[in-house]
């Protein structure tokens, strides 16, 4: 087991209280003074009135620090006031969760996880922009598709009319300008349906880029695969259909085994293309309603509607399998990587009271195949023998 995964029974509680989620042990306090101003009746400064707040403010960054065993310095203050101020949700909530396991808050893992949550924020902003983006030019395209068809009905109205015109018989001088008239308002009308036409295919043109960009937004550049940001409104989505369908939805989390040794050993690049190979093999068990997606690092999450979870745990054992029994070579120097393995855990999603109870049951059961000696797939709940058995 590495550094970073080194369960610290020693945690302190501390972070609970920082995130409001239990209350701090009450130090004995000391007995109030009386207050000199009490009785002078003197309005309070803004100073005084704001500096209770600001000294419990640095006193729980300070406790955020110091419970978390950090140094202090720029960037551990900076996250502990966004984490302390609620600026930083996300991370918070990463954090309280990584906590609950009982791992540590190093240092090492605050700085990929915040620069995680850096990426995300960003991409989230681009996201919610093409999503406004796209709003607007469907509603601009429906308009200028509304007064296209106008003007088409204006047209044949005024043609109809030229014809007339030409055919009348009498009153030739106003009959002739009349003609004139109506000519020309017929041009004008014909070159304001064109512009809109090519004004609505431009638009059209638009919405594919958009398309595009959206796609990439939920693409993880290294993989190919929908990224965590995609995984969620996948879940979202899924759990929906499941549910009107009344049919089963299973989620596996997959983490490859000893990843950093790989690191470490072979350098940040083939550990790069570790994670490709692991991503293509798994990927190749994704289809309509199986999405394969990377969660993060060297961390796959799996949906799969429709599918028991017996015969969901048995695909992804497969892909398990295949991988491990590879014996990968590093193109860069020809040495060997050693077997490469992931660690699965699997729980069908109808079973659980809600969203969260799925996810923390897989990935419970995650860390359980971890902690049995890895390259194996659990299913939640299940005894891992009867698991081993059935395999
Ligand atoms: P375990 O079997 O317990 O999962 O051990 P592990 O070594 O895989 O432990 P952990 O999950 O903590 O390590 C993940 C490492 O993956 C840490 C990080 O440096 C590395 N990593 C995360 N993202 C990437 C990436 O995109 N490329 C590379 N090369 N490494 C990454
Ligand atoms: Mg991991
Ligand atoms: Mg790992």
């Amino acid at each position: 087991m590495n550094e970073d995964d080194t369960p610290n029974d020693a945690q302190p509680a501390g972070w609970r209280e920082w995130l409001g989620l239990a209350p701090r042990a009450q130090a004995p306090q000391p007995a109030p003074e009386a207050d000199p101003d009490a009785t002078s009746g003197r309005a309070m400064t803004s100073r005084e009135i704001w500096l209770p707040a600001k000294r419990r403010l640095l006193a729980q960054v300070a406790d955020f620090l110091i419970d978390h065993d950090l140094e202090t310095m720029p960037f551990t203050l900076a996250i502990a006031y966004d984490c302390v101020t609620g600026s930083s949700p996300q991370l918070a909530q990463r954090i309280l969760e990584r906590s609950e396991k009982g791992l540590p808050i190093t240092l090492k893992w605050l700085e990929e996880a915040s620069s995680h949550q850096a990426r995300n924020a960003t991409a989230e902003a681009v996201a919610e922009l093409v999503g406004e983006l796209e709003q607007n030019l469907t509603e601009l395209g429906q308009t200028m598709a509304g007064a296209r068809n106008a003007t088409g009905t204006y047209s044949t109205e005024l043609e109809n009319h030229f014809a007339d015109l030409q055919n009348a018989g009498a009153g030739a001088d106003l009959v002739g300008r009349l003609t004139v008239l109506t000519r020309a308002m017929l041009d004008h009308t014909r070159t304001v349906e064109r512009e809109l036409a090519s004004s609505e295919s431009q638009i059209g043109g638009l919405q594919a880029r958009l398309e595009e960009a959206r796609h990439i937004a939920n693409q993880d550049h290294l993989t190919g695969l929908p990224n965590r940001r995609a995984f969620d409104e996948m879940l979202d989505r899924e759990l929906r259909q499941a549910r009107l369908g009344n049919e089963t939805l299973c989620i596996a989390f997959c983490d490859i085994d000893h990843f950093k040794r790989i690191n470490d050993t072979h350098g940040h690049a083939a550990g790069d293309r570790v994670i490709r190979y692991v991503a293509d093999t798994l990927g190749r068990i994704a289809n309509a309603t199986c999405h394969v997606t990377r969660h993060g690092g060297e961390e796959f999450a799996i949906l799969l509607r429709g599918v028991s979870l017996s015969e969901s745990w048995a695909r992804i054992d497969a892909a398990r399998e295949e991988i491990a029994e590879k014996r990968l070579i590093n193109r860069a120097n020809d040495r060997p990587y050693g077997k490469i393995t992931f660690s699965g855990g699997i729980a069908n999603m109808m079973a659980y009271r809600n969203k969260s109870a799925a996810l923390k049951a897989a990935d419970e059961a995650l860390y359980a195949a971890k902690a049995s000696g890895r390259n194996k797939v659990l299913i939640a709940g299940a005894d891992p023998k009867a698991v081993r058995d059935a395999a």
